[in-house]
C-alpha cells in the first residue's frame, strides 16, 4: 500500500518532524532525534510492525515487553470490538459490570495463593502505588502506624511515579529527583551475576536472603513491606536469580510480620516459563502487582490483587478504615474485554507448554549467541533472553538499536545488555530471523 504512493517517504519524514514537534516522547533526550531518527509506525501484525514506508521490523521486545499474543490478534480486536458496542467505560465507584467482575473471578483462581480480591488501575506504577498505600494503611488499621518503611531489592524498578520511584533503584532517576523521594532500603540482589566464582547461584541466593534477614531483624517494627521483581530484574538489565530466594523472602517476612508484595508488572502472564514467577518458588505474595500482559498489551490495565487478611483489616463501617484511592479509568470495560480475551487464549492454545518448545528451539539456534566472543552472561528464563555484549562503543544502545533496524529488528538495550523478549506467536522462522539478525548486530557494532 504505501509503496505504490509516490509520497509515502515524503509522509515518514513529515510524521518525523510533526512528532518532533509536539510530542514529548518518554524515556528520552529528545536532542538525540537530530542524530536517531523516530520510527513512525503505520501497523502491526504478529511479531512484525510496519513503518510508514512499508518496512517491517520484528519486534522483539513486545513493545516495552507488553505485548503477549502480537499485534492486530484477531480474538483480542474481536473482543474489544464486541464490547465497544455495549459499554466503552463506566465509573467503577457505585458501578460494577460484567468484564470487570469476570476478569477478577478468573484472576483470583489463576492467581497464587488467597488472593481474593483485584483492586484496578490503568498502568503499572499506579499498581506499585497501590500495593505501598495498602501495606501501610493495613498497619495503620492494625495499630501499627511506625510501620511506614519499605524495603526493596538493589537493582529493582516498580515505576516512575514518586513513591514506586522510592522503592526503584537506578541511580539517575534517584540522584535527581532524591529530594522528592522517601527513603528506602535496597537490601543485596540475589541476581547470579554477582556471585562469587564457583559459588552456585542458588548459595549466591540464599546468602542474598541472609542479608535480607538482617535487615528485617533490625527494621521490621518500621517495616511495612519486602517488594521485589520475582525472578527476573527486568528495567536495570534483565538480572536474573533463583528461585531460592523468594521461599526465603516470604519465611523471613512472615517470621517479622512484614508483606511480600510481587511485582510481577514485567514477568507475570508465562514470561518466567510459568503463569506467573511467583508459582516456581511455590509461593503466594499479599500482594501482586499485574500490568503490561494483562490486557494481551492492549489497553492500558493494572491491577493489585490482595491476601484476604489484608481486605478482611479495611472492611469496617468507618469511611477512613476504606482504602482511600480512586483513578478515573479504574477497571475501563474495553480493558478488561482485552484483559479476559488474553486470558482466553492462555487455556485455549496451552500457551505455557508451547513456549517451552519455542524456547527450547530459541536456545538451540542461539548456540552461536552464546558463544560469541563478545557476548557474556547469555541466560534465559522462560520467554525473556539476555546478554552483555563487550563493546567499548559510546552510545552501544543508540547504536544497538540503529543496526537492528537495518536487519528488521527492534532490540533496544539496556545499557550494554542485549534482551529478547518475544511475542508468544514467535514461530520457528521468526526465531531464526531474530537470531540471524542479532549476529549481524554483533557484528556490525
Ligand atoms: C514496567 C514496570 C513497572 C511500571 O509499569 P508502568 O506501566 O510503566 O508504569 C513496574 N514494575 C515493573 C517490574 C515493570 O517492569
Amino acid at each position: 500500500m504505501a509503496d505504490s504512493d509516490p509520497g509515502f517517504n515524503r509522509s515518514l519524514k513529515h510524521l518525523q518532524q510533526r512528532s518532533l514537534q509536539a510530542v514529548w516522547h518518554p524515556c528520552t533526550q529528545m536532542k538525540q532525534h537530530e542524530q536517531y531518527p523516530l520510527v513512525p509506525v503505520a501497523r502491526g501484525q504478529g511479531v512484525w510492525l510496519y513503518d510508514t514506508d512499508g518496512n517491517r521490523y520484528l519486534d522483539a521486545i513486545s513493545s516495552w515487553w507488553v505485548n503477549l499474543f502480537g499485534h492486530a490478534n484477531p480474538a483480542i480486536n474481536a473482543a474489544i470490538r464486541d464490547q465497544l458496542e455495549k459499554i466503552e467505560h463506566v465509573m467503577l465507584a457505585g458501578f460494577t459490570h460484567e468484564p470487570v467482575v469476570t476478569l477478577s473471578e478468573r484472576l483470583k483462581r489463576i492467581a497464587p495463593g488467597s488472593l481474593g480480591h483485584c483492586f484496578y488501575a490503568s498502568d503499572g506504577a499506579s499498581a506499585t502505588e497501590i500495593a505501598l498505600k495498602m501495606s501501610f494503611h493495613y498497619w495503620l488499621l492494625c495499630g501499627k502506624p511506625r510501620k511506614n518503611r519499605f524495603v526493596s531489592l538493589q537493582n529493582d524498578y516498580h515505576g516512575e511515579t514518586l513513591g514506586a520511584l522510592s522503592v526503584t533503584d537506578v541511580a539517575i532517576f534517584k540522584e535527581t529527583y532524591a529530594p522528592l523521594l522517601r527513603p528506602c532500603t535496597h537490601v543485596p540482589t540475589p541476581d547470579w551475576r554477582y556471585a562469587e566464582s564457583g559459588e552456585s547461584a542458588c548459595d549466591y541466593a540464599l546468602r542474598a536472603a541472609v542479608a535480607l534477614e538482617n535487615h528485617l531483624a533490625k527494621h521490621h517494627d518500621e517495616t511495612a513491606a519486602l517488594i521485589l521483581e520475582p525472578l527476573v530484574q527486568g528495567a536495570t538489565g534483565m538480572g536474573m536469580y533463583h528461585p531460592v530466594y523468594l521461599q526465603r523472602a516470604r519465611e523471613i517476612c512472615d517470621r517479622y510480620q512484614v508483606h511480600l508484595i510481587a511485582d510481577e508488572i514485567a514477568v507475570g502472564f508465562g514470561r518466567t516459563g510459568t503463569l506467573f514467577a511467583c508459582n516456581q518458588a511455590a509461593i503466594a505474595p499479599d500482594f501482586l502487582c499485574l500490568a503490561k500482559g494483562l490486557s494481551g498489551g492492549y489497553l492500558p490495565l493494572s491491577a493489585v490483587m490482595t491476601a484476604d487478611t489484608v481486605y478482611q483489616a479495611f472492611y469496617d463501617d468507618s469511611t477512613a478504615r476504606a482504602f482511600l484511592h480512586s483513578h478515573s479509568h479504574t477497571g475501563n470495560a474495553l480493558a478488561c474485554r482485552a484483559a479476559l480475551a488474553t486470558l482466553d487464549i492462555f487455556e485455549q492454545d496451552q500457551v505455557i507448554a508451547a513456549n517451552q518448545k519455542k524456547a527450547a528451539y530459541l536456545n538451540t539456534r542461539a548456540a552461536a549467541l552464546a558463544s560469541h566472543p563478545k557476548v557474556r552472561n547469555f541466560r534465559n528464563c522462560g520467554m525473556i533472553w539476555a546478554f552483555e555484549v563487550d563493546s567499548d562503543e559510546s552510545d552501544f544502545a543508540a547504536k544497538c538499536f540503529q543496526a537492528g533496524l537495518q536487519q528488521q529488528l527492534i532490540l533496544r538495550p539496556l545499557g550494554n545488555t542485549i534482551y529478547f523478549m518475544p511475542p508468544y506467536v514467535i514461530n520457528e522462522a521468526e526465531i531464526d530471523h531474530l537470531i540471524d539478525g542479532s549476529l549481524r548486530v554483533l557484528d556490525a557494532i
